[in-house]
This record gives C-alpha cells, structure tokens and sequence, in this order.
C-alpha cells in the first residue's frame, strides 16, 4: 500500500515528520509494562505495538513498535515523545485536540509539540486514521489495563 500513495504525498512530509520516521523516539519495549495495546489501521497496514509504564495517574514512560507507513510512524514516534510525564487527562485532553485538528481545527502548537508536522494530513482524509493511530492505541491500552 506505499509507494504511490507515499509518492502523492510528498507535499504534506515535512522535514519534521520524516526526521521522526527515520529516527523514532521512544521506540522499543517495556520489560513489565502496566498496560499494553496493539493497534492496526487495515486501510493501509499500519501497526502499532504500545507498552506503557505507570506512576498512578501519570504515564512514566512510553515505548512502542510501529511498521507501517511512515505517517503512522512518525504519528507514534511523536505522541511517545510527548506523553511521557504527562497525566492522564493532559493525554485525553491531547487526543482530543489532536483529533480536533485532523478535522480542521487549528493546532495549538505549544500544546502538541511536533505533532503540528502532521496537520497537513487532514487535507488526505485517508491518511488521517494512520495518524490517530497511535492515540487510538493509547486509549485501548489505557481502557484495557487491569486495575
Ligand atoms: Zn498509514
């Protein structure tokens, strides 16, 4: 499923995005994670594999394993990153305005960070569920943890 449609596009991968995709931060495994999901974006093939450490209300760290297009990629190298200190309603707040933006909402970039790359992914109504990807993950992961 790459190829042509990476090809297409080109316009919206800026520098940031693919310096994400080649270098991806957080990406990696937890020994004992406190929760664990696994997304897939049957659309376009993209997976996500999420572990998340815990420290009560607070993600203590967050890594993940991705294959997929580089959109997703850079989507999960960027929301690792970002989520790593931050409480659990700061993430849902952050998903929301994510999910916000990818619909034509302005992006707040001081809130969401490198995330901002990814708003030209909203004019690529395809693309945008391998964006959300990685959030949809977290939010499964997070749903799903035994208390
Ligand atoms: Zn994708």
């Amino acid at each position: 499923m790459q190829g042509d449609a990476d090809v297409k596009l080109d316009s919206l991968y800026r520098e940031v995005i693919l310096d994400h995709y080649r270098s991806p931060r957080n990406r990696g495994t937890l020994e004992h994670p406190d929760a664990q999901a696994e997304g897939y974006n049957p659309l376009c093939g993209d997976q996500i594999t999420l572990h998340l450490d815990l420290d009560g209300e607070r993600i203590a760290a967050a890594r993940f394993t991705a294959a997929g297009c580089s959109i997703s990629q850079a989507a999960a190298s960027m929301m690792a990153g970002l989520i790593e200190g931050k409480t659990l309603a700061e993430v849902q707040s952050l998903f929301d305005d994510f999910k916000a933006v990818m619909h034509g909402h302005p992006a707040d970039e001081e809130k969401m960070g490198d995330l901002v790359a990814l708003e030209g992914v909203r004019h690529f109504p395809v693309r945008i569920k391998c964006a959300l990807l990685p959030f949809e993950t977290l939010k499964q992961a997070l749903d799903s943890r035994t208390p």
